[in-house]
């Protein structure tokens, strides 16, 4: 008997199978192939010149058969994941990973209760990467406006950033440089990034920053964390994936003391240890707001150590005591 495929499933057969395609004829990475397959997808034709007639004409076949179908954003997005997540276990850093849906969607989730009375609102993302935590969070924050704006290093990630913004119909403003140079972005209501960790290589730039550190190399980490506050609007939130040792490194009085100047800090949640490799992979998802004449730092900070995102049980505790912490220190 033939199974018929979910929505998803089709469609990251058809990536999948045209990126192989294209991987072999191109002679390129899987993840350089998916970003050509996806942007064919998008534009509705073949555009590399260079493809023999015969494969042009495969291509063609699996994108007429995908066209009879419509997708929803989310099904495009799951299915681009997929072959992302496919792409990276060739040969991506840990750093250069994909950010995983189930954090995008927890983060959604405080997003929207740190946006509530808003319709809109500009979101920036200087570490965008593959784009797969922002519109994870666009696709499930449906009832804002959200302008957003997104900067990352690597080419190809960029590049797979925008094509799943094309395919998803988000309108994502996209910069490919280094986020720590100047960013010709005005300041925005929310920053959110899983931030890159580890050491910056230019130290006349890191220079620039008050967390430089005073020897050597300084933290990539802590200089986002500073850029990402410059821009930011006064009273605007800041929500960042960061390592759980973060205010454990020799670093950390310094960074200490920059945040008590400029931020107050709303939340830190533990994420479970289950979702990383190994306990010193842990993260977590720290919530920060710019200082701003007339607010306050709320009456107590929010500590949760996250169960697992996918016990629902546990999950609904989780939430009702974040709702009660809303309640009791966003009404000042
Ligand atoms: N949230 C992203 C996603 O869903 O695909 C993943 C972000 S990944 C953990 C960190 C990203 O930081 C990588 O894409 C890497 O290329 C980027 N990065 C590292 N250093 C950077 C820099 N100096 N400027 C801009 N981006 C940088």
């Amino acid at each position: 008997m033939k199974q018929t495929l979910t929505p998803v499933e089709l469609l990251f057969k058809t990536f999948n199978e045209t990126t192989e395609l294209l991987m072999n004829e191109l002679d390129c990475t899987y993840l350089e192939a998916l970003a050509e397959t996806g942007e064919n997808i998008f534009q509705d034709k073949v555009l590399q010149e260079e493809l023999s007639e015969m494969a042009k004409k495969r291509l063609e076949k699996y994108y007429n058969d995908l066209s009879c179908n419509s997708y929803s954003k989310e099904d495009m997005r799951k299915a681009f994941q997929l072959a992302c997540l496919k792409g990276m276990r060739e040969n991506v850093q840990p750093n250069h990973q994909m950010t995983p849906d189930s954090i995008g969607i927890f983060l959604s989730f405080l997003m929207n209760k740190f946006m509530e009375g808003k319709n809109s609102f500009t979101l920036l993302d200087p570490a965008i990467g593959t784009g797969n935590l922002v519109t994870t969070m666009i696709n499930y924050l449906p009832n804002y406006d959200i302008v957003a704006y997104g900067v990352d290093v690597d080419d190809v990630l960029i590049r797979l950033a925008y094509v799943s913004a094309n395919l998803q119909e988000h309108p994502i403003q996209l910069d490919c440089q280094d986020s720590l140079g100047p960013l010709l972005i005005d300041p925005v209501d929310a920053v959110v990034c899983d931030l890159p960790v580890g050491y910056y290589p230019d130290d006349v730039r890191a220079s620039e920053y008050d967390l430089k550190a005073d020897q050597g190399h300084s933290y990539a980490h802590h200089l986002f964390i500073e850029k990402s506050c410059e821009h930011t609007v006064d009273g605007g939130y800041l929500f960042f994936i960061v390592p759980n040792n973060l205010f454990e490194s020799p670093e950390a009085p310094k960074l200490h003391s920059y945040i008590k100047k400029h931020l107050h800090i709303q939340a830190l949640l533990q994420l479970p240890d289950s979702m990383f490799k190994n306990k010193e992979a842990g993260k977590s998802i720290l919530v920060l707001q710019k200082q701003k004449e007339g607010v306050k730092p709320p009456k107590e900070v929010l500590l949760v150590n996250m169960p697992s995102l996918t016990n629902k049980q546990q999950m609904e505790v989780i939430m009702g005591k974040i709702n009660l912490w809303f309640e009791e220190n966003k009404a000042l």
